[in-house]
């Protein structure tokens, strides 16, 4: 079925609309309301009709009377060696009342926390359109902001290939210090200027390469949470639709890395149809499993220590070869021995102070103890209440492995990608740079944090994931990158 779909048909949004239509048998969808995907050598010349044509759609003369907001944050872009920014507020106040609402928290990199997402919404208030264009925190940031300032036209201008979130109605913001993932509103379109895109560092990019690899785990999380009874909602179709992006990737993976302009095309659109999917799914579980867990939990650290954010999909990259080595542990460890009912039942309670003491040393307030405590009770209380299918799994064990790995590459392969395409793979790599003690700490508690399932709450629950397991994962992680040549050992 994958085969009648291609990258090239987020361009066509109606089409996926009536395949959508004929899968409905197989599940609920959510509405795909993203209006369309643009890719375009000059934006200039695409956007005065764009935004014209999206304000008659909602029922507006475009005009000097129209209120627009270019929402950005104080980052400078530039193109063919112009300030962009600039560029955009000149032709929108052509046409329209136009304003630029500059988001700075005084960090080097924005925050989608409270008081930001609260400056935004205030800024916005009484326009008819807002523009957004930056990466993927300030189209998150003017997608909440839209949302919930019923503003009727929400045009999306995506500076870098860097991550999925630009084609997708969610938005990931900072609650109490935690990441969250929030359903907000589909842009009316998503514009996409190859000539700005090539022209960004390729660290930017390869981050989205990052984001891309956790095709290639997450779908293994969904499935151990679906068949475990920790997730109710999977979909086995939205892993078809997800199939076009990785078509060819042993080719197009190694052209990217030599910065092909047209692979570097690829990568947008690929991302582009993976946020398509997350929205339709109405969840992001599909592409967001422990890798990402991996990632929201460095940005809590380099919360704590005061530093800037690194890159979401550099991060991903990174946290997908630790999910991809964390699997095959686990396999290795289910050949020595089926954990026993006892172990795998611990007492809810039993998990409260691992849990506490571990968010303690980042927030000795216990604010964030108490939030991450809240989450992942919840978890263990849903792992009780489904004992029948765990029990099951376990029986079953054989076949579910192979069910799994029909749906993930191996880690070694995602190393090899990676490898081709330049990406950083390793955590030495990172920016801001991670000591051994903070990366044994992200991962041995990242399960902590949501209540999302991954192979890191399945160690936990097992009890193969203490101090010396991680140890293990991670040395095993060295070894893969140096023999993939991404990093010295
Ligand atoms: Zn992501």
């Amino acid at each position: 079925m994958s085969d009648d779909l291609s990258i090239e048909d987020i361009f066509n949004l109606d089409y996926l609309r009536t395949m959508l239509k004929s899968r409905e048998g197989e599940a609920k969808f959510a509405h795909l309301g993203l209006g369309e995907v643009r890719l375009t050598e000059n934006m200039f010349e695409l956007l005065p009709a764009l935004i014209a044509k999206h304000l008659r759609t909602k029922g507006l003369t475009p005009s000097k009377r129209i209120n627009v907001r270019l929402i950005v944050d104080p980052v400078s872009i530039f193109r063919l060696g112009s300030d962009v920014k600039q560029d955009l507020m000149i032709l929108l106040e052509a046409s329209y009342q136009a304003r630029l609402v500059v988001l700075d928290d005084g960090q080097p990199h924005l925050h989608a926390d409270e008081a930001i997402l609260q400056r935004a919404l205030q800024a916005i208030i009484g326009a008819d359109c807002i523009v957004s264009l930056g990466g993927g925190t300030i189209t998150d940031i003017a997608k909440f902001a839209a949302h919930h300032a019923n503003i009727p036209v929400h045009i999306v201008v995506q500076t870098a290939a860097s991550v999925d979130g630009y084609t997708d109605n969610f938005s990931v913001v900072l609650q109490n210090g935690v990441k969250t993932t929030l359903t907000t509103r589909w842009p009316d379109a998503v514009v996409v200027d190859s000539c700005l895109i090539a022209a960004v560092p390729h660290h930017l990019n390869a981050a989205g390469f990052g984001e891309l690899m956790s095709m290639y785990c997450a779908p293994g999380d969904w499935f151990l949470a679906a068949k475990l009874g920790m997730d109710r909602n999977y979909i086995p179709a939205l892993l078809d639709f997800l199939a076009p992006c990785g078509k060819d990737i042993e080719i197009w993976s190694s052209d990217f890395g030599r910065r092909d302009g047209q692979a570097c095309a690829h990568l947008t659109k690929a991302l582009a149809l993976r946020g398509i999917v997350t929205g339709i799914g109405g969840t992001t579980a599909p592409l967001s499993g422990m890798e990402h867990l991996f990632s929201h939990m460095l940005d809590m650290i380099h919360g704590h220590d005061h530093e800037p954010m690194g890159l979401h999909g550099q991060q991903v990259g990174v946290g997908s070869l630790i999910r991809g080595v964390a699997w095959d542990f686990f396999c290795e460890k289910m050949q020595e021995n089926i954990p026993s009912q006892t172990r795998l039942f611990t007492p809810i309670a039993s998990f409260e102070s691992r849990v506490r003491d571990a968010f303690a040393t980042l927030d000795p307030t216990g604010r964030l103890g108490d939030e991450c405590w809240l989450r992942y009770r919840k978890k263990l209380i849903l792992w009780h209440e489904a004992k029948d299918k765990v029990l099951a799994f376990f029986q079953n064990w054989e076949k579910y492995r192979q069910e799994h790995n029909r749906l993930t590459r191996d880690a070694g392969t995602i190393a090899h990608y990676m490898r081709q395409a330049q990406a950083v793979m390793h955590y030495h790599q990172l920016t801001p740079s991670l000591s051994r003690e903070w990366l044994h700490f992200v991962v041995a508690n990242c399960q902590f944090m949501r209540e999302r399932f991954t192979i890191a709450d399945l160690l936990t629950l097992t009890g193969w994931w203490h101090g010396e397991h991680v140890a293990q994962v991670l040395d095993r992680v060295d070894e893969l990158c140096h023999d993939a040549g991404g990093s010295m050992k």
